[in-house]
């Protein structure tokens, strides 16, 4: 939308806030749906505010304070906002995209990320990884030679080689014994560029994605598996965006991926009760809800939904980069997401992306609470 459409589409928003709470249609009750109106407190941080934010930067009445960098640079990039206002508003305003927008706007001119969200911006420049790690360390994890050219190509990403490895190794482990051909780019792989886009820092996000493409293109790479919800959706929607072309290649979560292979199998689960977190980068990013559920339903005892799931789901409060520079808003928001997953009475929570597990297994070891696994973890025990 070029930005005079957008300013009159702006002024739309009616300010019914119903972009703050889950669906009450589905629910019959108010449950908070925005994590930072519900923690910051303020309009600003909710996205009608950040509508009126918007519009008065587009039109040139505000100069940006260091208010209005927290205010922008904490917002989560969750998307429950967009769901909700779609559903029930003629607002064609794409929320997520908008935020996104202002972000780079504001980078491009001088104000912000915040510092550290430029320090990760650095860390991938140098490393190819947000973490201040080795680049020759990225798979550090593997402890058997793999293959480097397939049709099928595991883009492991940033979080689970460095941090929550057990997700790659059990990725490898199904993808073994279910005897499929794949490869990994290895040192080739560089982060995809996620964390720089969600916090306006366009630049490098680029030169990253085009360095990938050049590895999988060399890979031999037909289908592209991903664990991380948040490098599925950069590669499925901001990749094309950002080179100006289709990329020609099959793009699949492991979720979807493990369906395909394993439907028909007999899996032995543990038969624990669990309960579904949808990220937000896989569900209401990507559309991608029943995959998952679907496998959790053939190795786990039961699968009790939270109150508020699918497009209704709470935010973990990782993203966006809030987690390096908001640490206590997304651990607070990771620790509402635990209390209600204990409500449901299941064991274990599950999701199906790195960097919600590390949030909130992070939550969990502050307050104390329940376990917190990847769907691929339960499926590598279930195919042991
Ligand atoms: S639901 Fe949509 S129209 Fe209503 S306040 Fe939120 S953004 Fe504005
Ligand atoms: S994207 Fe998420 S955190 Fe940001 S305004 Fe919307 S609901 Fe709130």
């Amino acid at each position: 939308m070029k930005s005079g459409e957008l300013l009159r589409e702006l002024y739309h928003c009616l300010h019914c806030h119903l972009c703050n709470f889950a669906d009450w249609h589905a629910l019959d009750e108010w449950l908070p749906l925005c994590p930072s109106y519900s923690y910051f407190g303020f309009e600003s941080f909710s996205a009608s505010g950040k509508m009126e934010i918007a519009r008065a930067l587009l039109s040139g009445g505000l100069k940006p304070s260091s208010r209005t960098l927290q205010v922008l640079f904490s917002d989560l990039g969750c998307g429950a906002c967009h769901s909700q206002c779609h559903g029930l508003t003629g607002l064609k305003v794409d929320h997520v995209e908008l935020f996104e927008e202002l972000k780079a706007m504001l980078v491009e001119r001088g104000y912000g990320p915040m510092p550290k969200q430029k320090s990760y911006a650095e860390s991938i420049r140098r490393n190819h990884n947000p973490y201040w790690e080795k680049h020759e360390k990225r798979t550090a994890w593997l402890e058997e030679e793999l293959p480097s050219q397939a049709r099928t190509v595991y883009f492991v990403g940033c979080t689970s080689s460095y941090r929550q490895k057990e997700i790659a190794r059990s990725t490898i482990e199904i993808l073994l014994r279910s005897g499929e051909e794949f490869a990994l780019l290895g040192r080739e792989e560089w982060c995809c560029g996620s964390p720089l886009l969600r916090t306006g820092q366009r630049k490098l996000a680029k030169e990253l994605a085009e360095h990938n493409l050049e590895a999988l293109r060399k890979a031999g790479a037909k289908t592209v598996v991903f664990s991380c919800a948040g490098c599925y959706r950069t590669f499925s929607k901001d990749y094309p965006r950002l080179l100006g072309r289709e990329l020609g290649m099959e793009l699949l979560h492991t979720s979807q991926y493990f369906l395909r292979i394993l439907s028909g199998r007999k899996l032995k689960g543990k038969g624990r009760k669990v309960t579904y977190h949808d990220p937000c980068h896989l569900g209401r990013g990507m559309g991608v809800y029943e995959p998952p559920r679907e496998l959790l339903r053939l190795v786990s005892g039961s699968l009790i939904e939270m109150k508020r799931s699918r497009e209704n789901s709470w935010c973990c409060g990782a993203g966006s980069g809030v987690k390096s520079a908001f640490p206590d808003f997304a651990l607070w928001s990771a620790s509402k997401r635990l209390e209600e997953a204990e409500k449901t009475g299941a064991e274990v929570l599950v999701s199906s992306c790195p960097f919600c597990k590390r949030n909130l297994e992070d939550a969990g070891r502050k307050r104390g609470g329940m376990e917190v696994k990847d769907l691929s973890e339960l499926l590598a025990e279930a195919l042991a």
